[in-house]
């Protein structure tokens, strides 16, 4: 059995110190998740999916319940799921009310058909496949409201109305490698914004030749530089997992002067972050080692 390995983060911008210990247990409970399935054999698509479905349920994310809210005070939240072998992905974008995008996202890359599905039609693809929204309002916690009031006050910043956007990266026994991302957005969004997370090679990539990615952070530079695909192609080039991670996200601050933060995995295991926000919470499983390595990165 070949070593396994999974990473996941909690996404670039801001924790107040009250909440660093809930978002640093919610990503380590994440890792546990995927390192139970990884541990057992599973494959590195299962595990980002169950790593990513586990956030989407923790309030302290943006993500599912949680998730930032739109101007109009609406949950439209964008996924999406790639495995290494094939380049197959599968994401949805824009899609109001789901509590677990990723789920759905997963669905668009078995179905095969497309690579991305947005809005109402999205939806309509749901329910044939048994996934329903949330009732109006159902996902919208007190933080998120909150945050949109300050938002429509102009106390936030539009490159920092984001941040607790989750992702995860896995490789597994069988050599499979897997990315996922899932988010709200950012606060304060347009309807029918959608970001990076959900574009293959923005904010999700994954490639048998080289490595997985999850990027992080202000979505429209991070869509302008392809963040998950240029750290990928460094990785390809003979970059170690950290100097992949740090290059990619050196250009992105070089070209946009934006902040992000991503994880990568690379075929043999080694995980590479990089960050240019305050903050971004991590944990990391792998084979071998009992414990789970988590913390709070800092730029
Ligand atoms: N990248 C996400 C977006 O712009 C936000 C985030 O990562 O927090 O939609």
């Amino acid at each position: 059995m070949l070593p396994w390995a999974v990473a996941v983060h909690g996404g670039a911008g801001e924790v107040e110190p009250e909440r660093a210990g809930a978002v640093r247990r919610g990503c380590e409970q994440a890792a546990a998740a995927a390192r139970d399935v990884l541990a057992a054999g599973g494959s590195a698509l299962d595990a980002v999916c169950a790593a990513v479905a586990l956030l989407e349920d923790d309030p302290e994310f943006n993500a599912g319940y949680g998730a930032a809210l739109t101007r109009d005070g609406t949950v439209e939240v964008d996924a999406a799921v790639m495995v290494g072998a094939g380049l197959r992905a599968g994401a949805v974008a824009a899609a109001p009310g789901l509590r677990h995008p990723v789920q759905l996202a997963r669905q668009v890359l078995a179905a095969g058909e497309h690579v991305l599905l947005s809005g109402p039609g999205a939806l309509a693809f749901a329910r044939e496949h048994g996934i329903f929204p949330e009732p109006d309002g159902a996902l919208a916690t007190e933080k998120a409201w909150r945050r949109l009031e300050a938002w429509r006050a102009g106390r936030t910043a539009a490159a920092r109305a984001g941040g607790g956007t989750v992702g995860a990266v896995a490789l597994d026994s069988a050599s499979e490698l897997a990315a996922a991302t899932s988010t709200g957005g950012t606060t304060g969004k347009r309807p029918g914004r959608i970001g990076d997370s959900p574009i293959v090679g923005a904010g999700t990539y994954a490639d048998e030749q080289a490595g997985a990615c999850s990027a992080t952070g202000h979505g429209e530079a991070i869509l302008r530089v392809l963040l998950a695909r240029d750290a990928i192609d460094r990785l390809r080039a003979g970059a170690s997992a950290p100097e992949a991670a740090r290059a990619a996200l050196h250009e992105l601050a070089e070209r946009t002067g934006a902040q992000a933060g991503l994880i990568l995995v690379d075929r043999t295991g080694r995980v590479g972050r990089a960050l240019n926000a305050p903050h971004m919470p991590f944990a990391v499983a792998r084979a071998g080692q009992d414990q789970i390595e988590s913390g709070l990165d800092a730029a």
